[in-house]
């Protein structure tokens, strides 16, 4: 969101970029698996909200050509099988999956996916980039990570003062279970804070506009719990996790198809002060919801804080 918000408003200011990103489409954490059934799992990102009159004019763009709807589910806290209130802001969701809104923004734009950028190295006065493969990527003016930041820290090793305030930022890591069941759970909730268990959300994705029909929840578990087991397997933590989910409806279900997901760094806790990170001088900067905020609002307004400071003469 933020790398793609950035190079939207600097091609829109006649500035040839181009994105590049180890994923095999767009999106990093906002976004979207398939599911056996022919469905979809949202297993990053679950929804967002938007607070700025920047991003909500975007999102208004995006309602009226039907790439973001409104998620009307029933959303509470759940605590050992009893359902209580949660805030009600508005949340939106891509259609028909999450990532839909990251294909949109990337829509136009020079990107190359499925290439990890591994160093950025000085060459007279720009950067030669060389993927992880030893391939060379060419030269820029500017480069800017717009990755997590343990991640970017490698990337502006040329500017150690960048690299120590991204090395400063923390991520917690989440595991994601995807879960399909063959009728559909019994509680009066379609998203749930959880509390007093190993999962901090679980939310029923084809409550969600758009999709598919089906039975498909996304089970998220706890900063805590999920860095108390970032180390283990997929295959072990999806069984855990639905676990935990029969324990926190209070009852057992069990789902026909359970995959997990290793989010290594998640989410921000918590972002740094600084809106982006630049050194004009340098040419060298980063940007992400590390930053600005720990959110897809505030990955995108990160993206564009650093655009504008780009494009600034
Ligand atoms: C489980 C989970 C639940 C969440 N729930 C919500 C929610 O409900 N609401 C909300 O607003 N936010 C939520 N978030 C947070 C939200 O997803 C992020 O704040 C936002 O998407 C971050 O965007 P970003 O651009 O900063 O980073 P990312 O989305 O992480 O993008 C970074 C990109 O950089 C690429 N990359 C990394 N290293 C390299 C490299 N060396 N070379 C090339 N490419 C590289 C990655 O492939 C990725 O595409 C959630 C996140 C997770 C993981």
């Amino acid at each position: 969101m933020s790398g793609l918000a950035l190079a939207r408003v600097l091609t829109g200011a006649g500035f040839g970029v181009r994105v590049l990103d180890k994923g095999r489409g767009s999106g990093g954490r906002l976004s979207t698996r398939k599911s056996a059934d022919g469905g979809t799992f949202d297993h990053g990102a679950q929804y967002f909200t938007a607070r700025d009159p920047l991003f909500r004019a975007l999102v208004e763009a995006w309602m009226a050509e039907g790439i973001a709807a409104e998620w009307h589910g029933r959303i509470g806290t759940l605590t050992r099988g009893v359902v209580g209130p949660a805030k009600a802001p508005v949340r939106y969701v891509g259609v028909p999956g999450m990532n839909a809104v990251a294909k949109a923004l990337a829509d136009g734009l020079d990107v190359r996916t499925g290439v990890r950028v591994e160093r950025v190295e000085r060459e007279g006065r720009a950067w030669r980039l060389t993927s992880e493969t030893g391939e060379d990527l060419g030269l820029a003016e500017v480069v800017v990570a717009a990755v997590p930041a343990p991640q970017a820290v490698p990337l502006l090793a040329g500017a150690p003062e960048l690299a120590a305030q991204a090395g400063s930022a923390r991520l917690s890591p989440c595991w994601a279970v995807m879960a399909r069941f063959d009728a559909p759970v019994a509680v009066a909730l379609d998203g749930a804070f959880v509390e007093d268990s190993p999962l901090s959300w679980v939310a029923r994705d084809t409550s969600k506009p758009g999709r598919a029909p089906g039975e498909r929840w996304v089970l998220h578990g706890s900063p805590e719990y999920s860095a108390a087991h970032l180390e283990e397997t997929a295959e072990a933590m999806a069984p855990k996790l639905v676990a935990a989910f029969s324990q926190a409806l209070g009852r057992d279900v069990h789902a026909v198809e359970a995959v997990a997901h290793r989010w290594r760094f998640a989410m921000p806790s918590p972002p740094i002060e600084a809106s982006s990170l630049y050194d004009a001088a340098l040419g060298l900067g980063a940007c992400g919801d590390w930053c600005a905020g720990p959110r897809v609002e505030g990955a995108f307004l990160s993206g564009v804080a650093l655009a504008r400071r780009i494009a600034a003469p």
